[in-house]
């Protein structure tokens, strides 16, 4: 790799909004001062991206791709490239930040080494026609599909993703921006799936997104090498310290020492990142973009206090009758109680699927599919859906179990308000809960506004400061009959109408 293709511009414009203070976001895709894509292009990405991007009508870079994407590409001969440690919510378009630049370098330097190779053959033909030979013949190109030719793939970046549907959702978004570069192959490792079949996509992988344990057994079986791995990505790394990686990253940052860059993505810079990081990075420069408290301004919250399970029950099905409801996620705080909500939900009529982590990957791809694709109206999940999961038509995130941590919370309501739409987060609580709601108040630096349903208020006193008295909701529509509702479950079977 030449150092001219290290080397790389920087407009004046983006190079002002570098500077080292948070930048105020919005958990929406920041707007655009002009809808022409010129912020892209300033940035100096490849055509073949910009095309991408003007496909997927990002007319502006977000707040953190204005300050990610041209760090993440300053590199020159007298330095190596920026590691980054970037503080961005979901929702943030973090995804592109960083997904951005290792394109265009993988790319650049995919265009060189073309170039490269027609040179050296047109030299070999002239010099062999300057000694009077005949000209030597192109060898075939070997065929790709052939099992004989398949050879351990060796990528140039590689992004890790602490759950699978993240994995999954980071590898789509990929390969929507490489729809137009040719020859630049996107493959996602994660657990759960064939491993014949992974291999094979494994093959000739440029860009390789995986979840830790599967890409470590991959490497350890040698079907995958990563000693040309360039540019290293930990996404959701606070995440990924919750679910016990740390270990596992610590084996990937050995594997690829001798990387050029490392980019590390987390909700927070909490004192377990700064040390992840300094284990890992040479001295990242830190990117604060956006905040819990910034974030989410476009999803309206509210809190309906609950006597008990049963009530909460209740106060769930009152609501998944509004007929504003496109798509939710209903979020159970175990896999149990995900199974019996779903099912229960089912037998009324709704039409609802559960998604937890001991559920075989096929079928949880499957179920996420029909979620994409509309065949499925709720979503019953526990926090394996909390991150990652990027469909626009979600309108209404309910917590009906609480999370476990603080952060997931912002995860989880971040399902919603997508693509630049409004989103509802409705959480509900018991009393026993009201420490987990100070400690989410808290986390969030806002207070969650308590609401009541005329016929469905708790009968305990409900905890809030004395005289605040409760906005009431206008009633959601699509109530139905009470009759033949299944008995205990808190549901009412479903009517025939919906908005
Ligand atoms: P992320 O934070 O990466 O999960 O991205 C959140 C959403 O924003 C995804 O639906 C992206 O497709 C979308 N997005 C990312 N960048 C842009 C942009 N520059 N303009 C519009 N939408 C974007």
């Amino acid at each position: 790799m030449t150092d001219d293709l290290n080397s790389h511009p920087v407009s004046e414009a983006i190079a002002d909004s570098l500077d080292d203070h948070p930048t105020p976001s919005t958990t929406e895709p920041k707007a655009a001062k002009a809808s022409d894509g010129s912020g892209f292009v300033a940035m100096g990405l490849a055509p073949e991206l910009l095309s991408a991007l003007r496909d997927l009508n990002f007319t502006q870079p977000t707040a953190v791709q204005v300050r990610a994407i041209p760090l993440a590409l300053q590199d020159n001969a007298d330095k190596p490239a920026n590691d980054l440690l970037v503080s961005s919510q979901t929702g943030s378009g973090k995804t592109a930040a960083f997904l951005l630049p290792v394109l265009h370098t993988l790319l650049q330097q995919q265009q060189q080494q073309e170039k490269d190779e027609n040179k050296a053959w047109a030299d070999k033909v002239a010099q062999a026609v300057a000694r009077g030979e005949e000209a030597p013949k192109k060898p075939r190109r070997k065929n790709p599909t052939d099992t004989r030719h398949v050879k351990p793939a060796n990528p140039g970046a590689l992004i890790l993703c602490p759950t699978r549907e993240l994995a999954q959702q980071v590898a789509k978004d990929a390969i929507d921006l490489v729809r137009h570069c040719k020859g630049l192959r996107i493959a996602c490792v994660v657990g759960g799936m064939p491993y014949p079949v992974q291999i094979a996509r494994l093959h000739n992988a440029d860009l390789v997104v995986a979840t830790p344990g599967r890409l470590l057994d991959l490497q350890r079986s040698k079907q995958l090498h990563l000693n040309k791995v360039q540019f290293l990505v930990v996404d959701e790394a606070d995440r990924m310290l919750d679910l016990g990686f740390a270990e596992d990253l610590a084996e990937v940052h050995k594997l690829t020492e001798s990387r050029r860059q490392t980019m590390m993505f987390s909700a927070t810079f909490a004192p377990r990142i700064q040390q992840l990081a300094a284990r890992i990075m040479r001295t990242p420069q830190r990117l604060q973009v956006d905040s819990p408290q910034e974030a989410h301004v476009n999803i309206k919250q509210v809190l309906f206090w609950a006597d008990n399970q049963h009530h909460k029950r209740k106060l769930l099905d009152h609501w998944l009758r509004d007929t504003t409801i496109d798509q939710a996620i209903v979020f159970a705080s175990t896999q149990i109680e995900c199974d019996a909500l779903a099912e229960d939900l089912q037998q009324v009529g709704f039409s609802a699927v559960a998604l937890h982590g001991a559920l075989s990957q096929g079928l949880r791809n499957r179920r996420l599919q029909a979620l994409r694709d509309g065949r499925v109206q709720i979503l019953v999940a526990t926090d394996v859906a909390a991150r990652g999961i990027d469909v626009p038509s979600i309108s209404h995130v309910f917590n009906f179990g609480l999370p476990m941590k603080q952060e997931d919370y912002v995860h989880r309501i971040g399902r919603t308000g997508r693509a630049g739409r409004d989103g509802l987060a409705v959480t509900f609580a018991e009393w026993r809960d009201r420490r987990k709601i100070l400690d989410i108040e808290h986390f969030t630096q806002q207070p969650l506004r308590a609401d009541m349903i005329p016929g469905l208020e708790p009968t305990q006193r409900a905890p809030r400061a004395p005289g605040s008295e409760p906005k009431r909701f206008g009633k959601p529509g699509g109530g139905k009959s009470f009759a033949g509702a299944k008995r205990g479950s808190g549901f009412k079977p479903r009517g025939p109408a919906r908005g």
